[in-house]
């Protein structure tokens, strides 16, 4: 078994990303609604995989001129095609060998007790496996203080993914807590969102996986989802044309995520009566667009919960990779006003008001009351 997991282990490094390895008693400690064994009953390892999020694709967003590789190369396409082309080929390595091999879809169970059992004694359908949680029980990484998995070679720019078999592999060691993240708080006070709390803020998670304790921050899940798709004006510009003078206060929101979704997909993806006040039928244009193309839109960058902290990773030299020749944040950084003190009416630059939307401040109004 050791010569299928070195193959493995090099197979997963020639495909640009890395492995570890948990034996299944590592999760004793697992709900049911996250135990492997219940999508795989004859479960007896989990490997988890990760596929580095390329530094550059950052980019566009610090500069504040390009946000589309947000969505395919850091998020979306490296989650629902790179990084998978990785955990197949790893599981017909696995299949070749005689034994099964389940890859698992990255996701979280979001919505616990939403259906019924299929059969008496089974779990309700839509369980899955905390990838996160899975990538620190088999060694291969921590789960940071802003919830994001950190990586020794590439620290919090990683996407992870999951193969639960039946094959007996030799586990990794667990990473000891606090190697990786060092509570410096740059994660907080970056988040556009205010999503991250700072100690004391919340209480934090806490689980045993092994006998570690593993803590992270309680993070805000409705003030990131609201940040993350774009209904934010410190991290989208968009809506700063497309909807003038809304401010939701996400930083002091108490929306929850299951809200927060409902209201961005829904602005995403919805139609309304052009007007002449909103010449087009989409509500944001650009978050339409990339919808259609991918499925999926995120426009917040992870400016705090994986810039900042890959700064800091990088500047401490505390992971593998650093050393490049570019800073994350090199320049002055951009922030919008907010919709009250936006002087241009809706964008960014400022240098053609006329041309777009401003806020009717007598929406609403039939006239003056006689
Ligand atoms: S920025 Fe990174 S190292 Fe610092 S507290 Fe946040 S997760 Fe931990």
């Amino acid at each position: 078994m050791k010569d299928l997991k070195e193959k493995l282990k090099k197979m997963a490094v020639e495909l640009g990303g890395d492995m570890g390895i948990a034996n299944i008693e590592r999760f004793d400690n697992a709900p049911e609604r996250m135990h492997p064994k219940n999508i795989f009953p004859e479960c007896k390892s989990v490997i988890s995989i990760v596929a580095p999020i390329p530094r550059g694709t950052y980019r566009g967003i610090t500069e504040g001129t390009h946000w589309s590789n947000y969505t395919y190369y850091s998020y979306n396409r490296l989650n629902t095609l790179f990084r998978p082309l990785i955990n197949y080929d790893m599981s017909c390595l696995i299949e070749d060998s005689g034994y099964e091999a389940v890859p698992v879809q990255p996701g979280v169970p979001e919505r616990p007790g939403a259906r019924e059992p299929v059969a008496p004694g089974r779990p309700a359908p839509g369980l899955n496996i905390n990838v996160r949680i899975a990538g620190v029980a088999c060694g291969l990484g921590e789960i940071g203080w802003s919830k994001v998995f950190i990586h020794p070679k590439w620290g919090p720019r990683v996407r992870l993914g999951t193969i639960l078999t039946d094959a007996e592999l030799e586990p990794d060691p667990i990473i000891k807590p606090g190697t990786l993240c060092k509570r410096c708080m740059k994660c907080a006070k970056k988040c556009p969102g205010g999503a991250i709390p700072m100690p004391g803020d919340r209480d934090p998670i806490r689980i045993e996986i092994d006998g570690e304790t593993i803590e992270w921050g309680d993070v805000h899940m409705g003030r990131c989802t609201l940040t993350h798709h774009g209904l934010n004006y410190e991290a989208s510009p968009f809506m700063k044309k497309a909807l003038p003078g809304v401010d939701l206060n996400v930083r002091e929101s108490e929306m929850s995520e299951e809200i927060a979704y409902r209201m961005t997909y829904t602005l995403a993806g919805g139609r309304w009566t052009p007007s002449d006040e909103m010449p087009t039928d989409t509500i944001i244009p650009f978050y339409k667009q990339i919808m259609e193309h991918v499925g999926y839109f995120a426009v917040c960058g992870a400016k705090g919960c994986i810039r900042a902290c890959a700064d800091f990773q990088e500047r401490t030299k505390n992971i593998e990779q650093t050393g490049f020749k570019t800073k994350i944040f090199e320049r002055e950084e951009w922030k919008l006003p907010p919709p009250k003190d936006d002087e241009t009416g809706g964008i960014a630059e400022g240098k053609f008001p006329e041309k777009y939307n401003r806020p009717d401040t007598a929406a609403g109004r039939f006239g003056e009351p006689v």
